[in-house]
């Protein structure tokens, strides 16, 4: 008999059960299905990275993964008709639009008596899984996360090394070629594939975790994981991550693992809100609070490009631009301003964000939007707005960070890097000037959260 294993968001071997339910039907067809909707979506520096993570994923199952490009609603039925597939399957998508194209699938593979198998899927408990005691889901984090933590999830599966023993991955014949999407200029990417991933998180455990709680929120120590991006493409499945954290103790690997529930939340209320991708779950401000026009236009390249000279923002800009990544404390800090500060809509940023980063995911990318701009159901109150200079101080506070993305601030010393404007023109005359005054907006932003309530 044979199987096929419809690669998604599991561009792994390793702790994969939905691969090893495959095999247990006999051969496995290795598929990946290049669908062009989403090809067109993820923007360069995700297409680049993806085309990495297939060429690693191609190499462990000894050049034997097919990709196949067009609509999977075409392409897999096709394949399962070609190879006599006595299955399809997958670790189950959560996201609108690949929870709609699988139930699509499904009813087409019906017709043809192949079942569509959904096992597992990219988070340590299946969204929707986390229910209250009246059984309806969490609308705010901390109780979810102590729900989500009693609930526990299952051990990881087979390694990667196991797994390669263990899988018969059949010869499909001819496929595409692995795509070769161009870096964009400029940008370093981090090593792709599940071996890179793996070498990471032993990094990670073994020095950042300790230090993680007291550090993650400095950018400019640079002390996260970043595995933000395996996570995304599920190079590595949290499971792992969550069964190493469970012989550590201390706060640090506490707070990992708070965190990765962080992930878990905004799947579960992606599942429960799906119009949450577009829409402001909770409208906060007038619709005529929103710049519009030219003045919008203006406002928005400015932070787009990292010229809106507070330096914070424009330092994290710039990073995103040159590593498709962000530390999160700066990107709840430029969404704040984008939003509150210039008065522009979540979603013209979240849009900017899914072009740019390689780690750009529905879920966690719509959601941490919606919380900064505080029109999601999580208690991130509209008034909360972020000073993008006390950031700076804060976090930042000699000013490393912003002086490695701003060659502009590079010879201003210290903590002064953060408010320019109280230096004289000659010690930053490249810099652009304030493009608002964040007092002034701060209290136009609070005025029309106040006009609404
Ligand atoms: P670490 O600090 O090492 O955290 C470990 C893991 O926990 C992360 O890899 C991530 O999977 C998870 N995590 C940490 N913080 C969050 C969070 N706030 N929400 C959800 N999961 C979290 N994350 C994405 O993966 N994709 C996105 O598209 C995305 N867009 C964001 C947009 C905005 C406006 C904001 C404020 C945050 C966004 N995040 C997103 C969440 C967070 O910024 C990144 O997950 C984090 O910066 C990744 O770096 P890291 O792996 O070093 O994190």
């Amino acid at each position: 008999m044979t199987a096929i294993h419809w690669f998604r968001r599991d561009l792994r071997l390793g702790d994969n059960p939905a691969l090893h339910a495959a095999a247990d039907e006999g051969d496995v067809v290795a598929l990946y299905v290049l669908d062009p909707r989403l090809w067109a979506a993820a923007g360069a520096p995700r297409r680049a990275y993806l085309a990495r993570s297939l060429a690693a994923l191609d190499a462990q199952t000894g050049g034997r993964l097919l990709v196949r490009r067009g609509d999977p609603c075409d392409v897999v039925p096709s394949l399962a008709r070609e190879v006599g597939a006595s299955g399809v399957h997958v670790a189950a998508s959560v996201e609108p639009y690949g929870r709609r194209r699988d139930g699509a699938l499904e009813r087409l593979l019906a017709d043809e008596d192949v079942p569509l198998v959904r096992t597992g899927s990219p988070y340590a408990v299946t969204p929707g899984r986390v229910r209250n005691g009246s059984g309806n889901p969490y609308q705010v984090f901390t109780p979810f996360r102590r729900a989500w933590h009693e609930h526990g999830w299952r051990s990881p599966a087979p390694d990667a090394v196991a797994t390669a023993r263990r899988v018969a991955f059949a010869d499909a014949g001819p496929g595409e070629l692995v795509p070769d999407a161009p870096v964009p200029d400029g940008l370093e990417l981090p090593t792709a594939g599940e071996a890179a991933a793996l070498e990471r998180w032993a990094e990670v455990l073994d020095d950042r975790v300790a230090r993680y709680a007291d550090e993650r929120d400095r950018p400019d120590l640079d002390s996260t994981s970043r595995l933000s991006v395996p996570l995304k493409w599920g190079e590595i499945h949290p499971r792992t991550i969550l069964a190493d954290l469970a012989s550590r103790r201390g706060e640090g690997a506490e707070t990992f693992r708070s965190q990765i529930a962080w992930r878990e939340f905004h799947a579960d209320v992606l599942l429960h809100h799906p119009r949450a991708v577009r829409e402001s779950m909770t409208p906060v401000v007038p619709e005529d609070a929103w710049a519009t026009g030219a003045r919008e236009q203006e406002a928005f390249d400015a932070w787009a490009s990292g010229r809106t000279g507070y330096p914070l923002v424009d330092a994290g800009m710039r990073q995103l631009r040159h590593e498709g990544w962000m530390h999160n404390r700066v990107r709840m800090v430029v969404a704040s301003f984008l939003v509150k500060d210039l008065h522009v809509r979540w979603q013209r940023g979240a849009d900017h964000f899914m072009a740019w980063l390689v780690d750009g995911d529905v879920p966690q990318n719509q959601l941490n939007w919606q919380w900064v701009a505080g029109t999601g159901r999580d208690a991130a109150p509209y008034f909360r707005i972020f000073n993008p200079v006390t950031q700076g101080t804060r976090f930042d506070p000699d000013g490393r960070y912003v002086r490695r993305w701003v060659p502009e601030l590079r010879d201003v010393p210290g903590r002064a890097v953060h408010e320019p404007w109280k230096l004289p023109r000659s010690a930053a005359p490249d810099y652009p000037e304030r493009l608002v005054d964040h007092a002034r907006e701060r209290a136009v932003s609070l005025g029309a959260y106040q006009s609404m309530r």
